[in-house]
């Protein structure tokens, strides 16, 4: 298998999710990296203040998840694109990242964290990212759930992510380099799985890998060729799949590289 633990704690067993328990929002780890002297150009000099537009226009959208809306106020999107597109890191828009990806759009990132915070296991238990990529959502993520796992299978971009997320200093995300269609079986099972790009149906492993009472939130193709986000709940009875609006993700591909 080609899956390396990127970090240095390995996931302990059994996992616990406790299906009851509420979201908590992660309370910030270190003092967040001071803005005024670093942000880049083009963002001003303290981007806090378009980070909070940005977090009121999700609002106004509908996202309202206390935990969710706490930590896109927190991670500071304009460090995980390049300098040249910092102006636009808090636009609600797609931007590149080099190697043909794209980080994906707030209200995506908010969507979709949201949908897994109100399955019914909630994020008290793992969380597993398909799809790295910059790191941004990885780091959103690490935010409100307990324990964060993100796969991503080119190589260049998880270095990357890696070099984006080291100040912040999360020590419960867990980066990894690896084909995330496999899943990652060893942090499994997941209270949540949540993929970042998009295929013609789920992987089999990411079903297998979800507890019960755990959700996936995933970019798929439709009966009508339509690239949708689709839910599917891991429930005592079996598996309920929920397909809602039309998305745009990159590709979900094979192998490493
Ligand atoms: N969440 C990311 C989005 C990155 S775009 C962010 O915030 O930036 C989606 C990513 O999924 C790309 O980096 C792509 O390389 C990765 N990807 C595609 N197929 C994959 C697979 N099978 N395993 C792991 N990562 C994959």
């Amino acid at each position: 298998m080609s899956q390396q633990p990127g970090g240095r704690q390995r996931p302990g067993f059994p996992a616990r999710l406790p299906s009851a328990s509420p979201v908590q929002a992660r309370k910030p780890v270190a003092a967040a990296p001071v803005a005024r002297a670093a942000a880049p150009t083009g963002v001003g000099m303290d981007s806090s203040a378009v980070r909070m537009a940005m977090v009121r226009r999700l609002q106004a959208q509908g996202v309202a998840h206390p935990a969710v809306l706490a930590a896109l106020s927190a991670v500071e999107r304009h460090r995980f694109v390049d300098t040249a597109l910092a102006n636009q890191a808090y636009e609600d828009t797609s931007l590149p990242i080099g190697l043909g990806q794209t980080i994906s759009k707030p209200s995506v990132v908010a969507r979709m964290i949201e949908l897994i915070c109100q399955g019914p296991a909630g994020v008290a238990g793992r969380v597993l990212e398909i799809g790295t990529g910059c790191g941004y959502q990885a780091a959103v993520l690490s935010r409100v759930a307990r324990e964060v796992y993100s796969i991503e299978r080119l190589r260049g971009l998880h270095e990357k992510a890696r070099e984006n997320l080291r100040p912040m200093r999360l020590s419960n995300l867990h980066l990894l380099f690896g084909d995330g269609m496999a899943g990652f079986a060893a942090g499994a099972p997941y209270a949540a799985i949540i993929a970042a790009a998009g295929g013609e149906d789920l992987p089999a492993a990411w079903i297998d890998q979800l507890a019960v009472g755990g959700r996936l939130v995933a970019p798929a193709v439709t009966a009508a060729g339509r690239q949708n986000l689709v839910v599917v709940d891991k429930t005592p009875t079996g598996i309920v799949r929920t397909e809602l609006e039309t998305v745009h993700f990159v590709p979900l591909k094979s192998g490493v590289a």
